[in-house]
């Protein structure tokens, strides 16, 4: 192709961009938050506390809703941990933290929700997964009777198949028939069916019980990528559940993070997904609200919600001659991040401001003006100034030591004058 061909007299069709239409889903209410249906992605989150220690699941739960999770599940795994449930409700409660606890369930759920009834009403949704609820003749019975007391409570229940804790009575069946058919699929495949099936199955049991499509969340959690985006994907063309995402053992730090991302993003580019959960194994002593956090950023930088205000910042490269930008960028950043929790009272809508901080005269102009407030630091050999742009006009010139102060005091001014309650917009 010639420089010729490419210089067309007029612009060629467009290319379709977005998200593909979102899975159709029946909404489910989880306590104060709707799940599917239609509603906005839903940010979750979980402790790693004991939850018999009250006052650090307590503490916990405050940090995770705090941070923007919608929905917190925690691990009810045995008598002192469900009696604890009642008392972390309304020790939250009494902060005003009304956020729903989800309760995490596995093998002895049935007796815990039956012999703690204050638990089971304390909860919003119950988690069980069909793998780990029991075996043998056992497993009917006390998958039934976590949704006999879900329909009791009339609480939501998410029913949550794992690779690493699959019905295996259902695996040996579908392996055995694959085993039999004139053209077997590998074995990946046959754990992908089992994975879906496993879901599947146990929805429609609970269904023939009685517990209706908007009192159910389904979820079939893999570690590897390329498997958990073809698992929802089969999961989504087969029912309109309302669907969890969430890949499980993502790992630690920038490995867990990307791993997530990018199966994430994938699945709710296509349109599947109700609520989202990033399970990042934290640092030791680590800040668990990282999870919240990457969750919030997933949906944000894809277009899907707004939480928090953007700052794009360059990469910095050899213009760059400090770490003046770099250190600006970080500064508004984590501003921004611990403001936020007042800001959202105090400015409503200041989750959609987009800053940007730039480290030279090349990009920064240019990104500046496409931000709501912007500055454009000087680079290698440039004049030590460095321009401010507003609504893409530029609208001051900073100098000297004191630039992120008074850019920083710019960008609250900014705030408060659009942002204000009884404020018009720079739109209107
Ligand atoms: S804006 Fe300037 S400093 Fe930043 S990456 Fe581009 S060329 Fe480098």
């Amino acid at each position: 192709m010639t420089a010729a061909d490419l210089a067309q007299p007029c612009l060629p069709a467009p290319v379709a961009s977005g998200p593909l239409p979102r899975h159709r889903s029946v909404g489910v209410r989880v306590g104060k938050v709707l799940v599917g249906g239609g509603a906005p992605v839903v940010v979750q989150s979980m402790t790693n506390t004991d939850t018999a220690d009250i006052d650090s699941t307590v503490g916990q739960v405050a940090a995770l809703a705090r941070a923007g999770s919608e929905l917190v599940r925690i691990t009810v795994d045995r008598d002192e941990a469900a009696a604890a449930v009642p008392h972390i409700k309304e020790k939250l409660l009494a902060r005003g933290i009304d956020v729903p606890l989800v309760g995490d369930f596995h093998y002895i759920g049935h007796k815990l929700l039956a012999e703690h009834p204050a638990c089971a009403e304390a909860l919003d949704k119950y988690r069980i997964n069909p793998g780990n609820v029991g075996f043998k003749e056992k497993k009917d019975r006390q998958f039934g009777a976590i949704v006999e007391l879900a329909m009791k409570h009339g609480k939501a229940v998410r029913i949550g198949a794992n690779w690493g804790s699959l019905d295996q009575d259902l695996l040996t069946h579908l392996m055995d028939l694959n085993a039999a058919s004139p053209a077997p699929l590998d074995a990946r495949a046959v754990t992908r069916e089992a994975m879906v099936q496993s879901a599947l199955l146990s929805a429609a049991r609970a269904e023939e019980m009685g517990l209706g499509k908007d009192r159910m969340i389904l979820s079939a959690k893999v570690s590897a990528v390329q498997e958990l985006i073809a698992v929802y994907r089969m999961l989504a063309q087969r029912s309109d559940y309302a669907i969890h995402l969430g890949l499980t053992e993502a790992g630690m730090g920038s490995k867990g993070i990307v791993a997530s991302s990018a199966a994430m993003g994938i699945l709710l580019q296509e349109g599947v997904g109700d609520t989202i959960r990033v399970s990042l194994t934290p640092e030791p002593g680590g800040d668990r609200t990282l999870e919240v956090k990457v969750a919030q950023e997933l949906l944000q930088t894809m277009g899907f919600r707004t939480f928090v205000p953007l700052v794009a910042a360059c990469p910095g490269c050899g213009r760059t001659t400090s770490t003046v930008f770099q250190e600006l960028a970080r500064d508004i950043q984590d501003w921004i991040s611990t403001s936020m929790p007042d800001w959202k009272a105090t400015y409503p809508g200041v989750e959609n401001l987009n800053v940007a901080v730039m480290g030279c005269i090349v990009n920064g102009p240019g990104e500046s003006k496409h931000a709501d407030i912007g500055i454009s630091l000087p680079g290698t050999g440039e004049t030590p100034t460095a321009p401010v742009f507003i609504d893409g006009r530029k609208a001051a010139t900073l100098r000297g030591p004191t630039i992120a102060a008074e850019f920083k005091a710019l960008v609250a001014d900014y705030i408060e004058k659009r942002y204000a309650v009884g404020t018009k917009t720079a739109a209107e």
